[in-house]
């Protein structure tokens, strides 16, 4: 070990105990139980008597035996493994890995929600209804769209959803196009949701500036183009400033506007996507608006559309009717169902919750915060970094490597583990050569910022007087380097015996 870990360092990480945990598949012995229940004083049935064969489970070779504390401690001892918003910094680049008050964890775990059965009839669960109702409500108010619905269960799938209500409107005017015009900075959701949906992607080159190059855009707007994808504030951080003029040039040619709208946290409650001629938008509740997200899931990217694409919507929606609420689950131009029942219920009720608790004076001042977050660390950091779009930027900032004597981005990444910081987001976007994004949100104190912000510096200048210091960063980890190409294309997801241990 060198003296990256040691003491002397900036930052959290500290030494400790870390304990070593094997698979369950290797813990325990044949027998060990939880619990022992006394023996049976009846005659006991053999299951095949009771149960058909389909329905009883063959024997699992190797199926773990283990007592209660065995398994607490395996639990246990894996989570200490992880890094999660709740052990410390996560500036993770365009996730928005923001703390999520653990009240709406609470709220969402009441039984009266999460016993309420999905095949409830809609009488009996007039309670749930109406706060789905009302989250409608607040993401119309927030984003201007004249109708939300909450169904697609991420942000990609909110994408989908967006693309299959174009290609309906199109297609319902006898006008089918072939393409979509994509900025070279978006998320590679983006392109993916368009080729889902049958489009071709059309990349329009970024100007020097990071933003969308308006020359351009009306060369390559034509009556083939279905329309624009684009994210606002882009994924550089940067508030498209021509808006207006965008939407305006590809209106013009009959197309329409898609705002990705992962980067919500930035602008939300300060303007409004519908006022810059957006047709139709996604939110990711699991970013702006406080769920636990990582690992894959689970989330919701409700859509918003304007007044044209709303008879597109997918279904079901929540109504508000004389007589309560009610799904309504007919429409004839709908794109119709995405997801089973009304979408992920438990993210809903924690945004509900989140923006209940912000209020309409707490969620600009998130947008505020989490745009000074940012910037503060933009400049402190412009010195020792290089910073290849030196403009205005709002909720994250973007470096690369460029001035790091040789130490790499992925260096820089895997350095800050052994520091006790999650690593930002590296190689994206794809317009920065050896991007380092880093979000930090509204939820982190200046503390926190000030030792991240040493940490990076230290780094930097210990990395220039030696360039292959951080080459086997990190240390303190339980895993160090590992091949990430082999991990890719050969991995190991099953467990095989090697062993016989009883
Ligand atoms: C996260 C993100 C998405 C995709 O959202 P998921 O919920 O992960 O599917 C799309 N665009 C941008 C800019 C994002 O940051």
């Amino acid at each position: 070990m060198n003296e990256a870990s040691t003491n002397s360092q900036t930052g959290p990480a500290r030494k400790g105990l870390a304990f070593n945990e094997g698979l369950v598949f290797e813990l325990g012995s044949a027998g060990r139980r939880a619990c022992k229940v006394p023996a049976c004083d009846v005659p006991e049935t053999d299951l095949s008597d009771l149960l058909p064969a389909s329905e009883i489970r063959e024997p699992i070779d190797g199926f773990p035996e283990l007592s209660e504390l065995e398994v607490v401690r395996h639990f246990t001892r894996l989570s200490q493994w992880n890094f999660s918003i709740d052990s410390n910094f996560y500036p993770l680049g365009s996730c928005t890995m923001k703390y999520n008050p653990k009240i709406n964890d609470q709220l969402a775990g009441r039984t009266s929600f999460s016993g309420s059965h999905p095949y409830l009839p809609e009488e009996l669960a007039q309670g749930n209804l109406e706060i789905l109702f009302e989250l409608q409500e607040y993401l119309k108010e927030i984003s201007g769209m004249s109708s939300v619905c909450l169904q697609p269960s991420a942000g990609a799938q909110g994408e989908l959803a967006g693309m299959l209500m174009i290609h309906a409107y199109h297609q319902e005017r006898n006008d089918q196009r072939s393409k979509i015009l994509l900025p070279d900075s978006a998320h590679g959701t983006n392109p993916a949701s368009a080729t889902l949906c049958g489009y071709r992607s059309i990349t329009l080159r970024s100007g020097p500036n990071g933003l969308i190059d308006l020359v351009k855009l009306e060369q390559l707007m034509d009556e083939d183009t279905a329309g624009i994808m684009l994210t606002n504030p882009n994924t550089l951080g940067m508030f498209e400033k021509d808006i207006l003029a965008i939407t305006e040039i590809v209106h013009k040619k009959g197309g329409l506007v898609y705002c990705d709208g992962a980067n919500l946290n930035a602008v939300m409650g300060k303007t409004r996507f519908a006022e810059m001629g957006v047709d139709v938008m996604h939110f990711n509740l699991h970013k702006t608006f406080s769920t636990p997200h990582g690992g894959g899931g689970p989330g919701a990217g409700p859509v918003g559309v304007n007044k044209t694409l709303e008879p597109y919507l997918p279904l079901p929606m929540v109504e508000k009717t004389s007589r309560g609420f009610r799904l309504k689950k007919e429409g004839e131009k709908s794109v119709g169902r995405l997801k089973n029942f009304y979408g992920n219920f438990g993210i809903l009720l924690r945004a509900y919750a989140y923006i209940r608790s912000l209020g309409k004076e707490g969620i600009p001042e998130t947008a505020e915060m989490a745009v000074l977050n940012a910037n503060y660390i933009k400049a402190k950091l412009r010195k020792e970094y290089h910073l290849p779009y030196p403009d205005a930027s709002l909720h994250e900032c973007i470096f690369n490597d460029k001035n790091q004597g040789g130490v790499s981005t992925m260096d820089i990444a895997k350095a800050l583990i052994d520091y006790g910081f999650h690593p930002p987001t590296v190689y994206f976007p794809l317009i920065v050569k050896n991007a380092l994004m880093i979000e930090p949100t509204e939820t982190e104190s200046k503390e926190t910022l000030d030792e991240f912000i040493s940490a990076m510096i230290e780094i930097s200048q210990k990395g220039k007087q030696d360039t292959h210091r951080y080459h086997d960063s990190p240390e303190r980890a339980f895993v160090s380097r590992p091949d990430e190409t082999q991990a890719a294309r050969n991995p190991i997801l099953r467990w095989e015996r090697t062993t016989d241990a009883g």
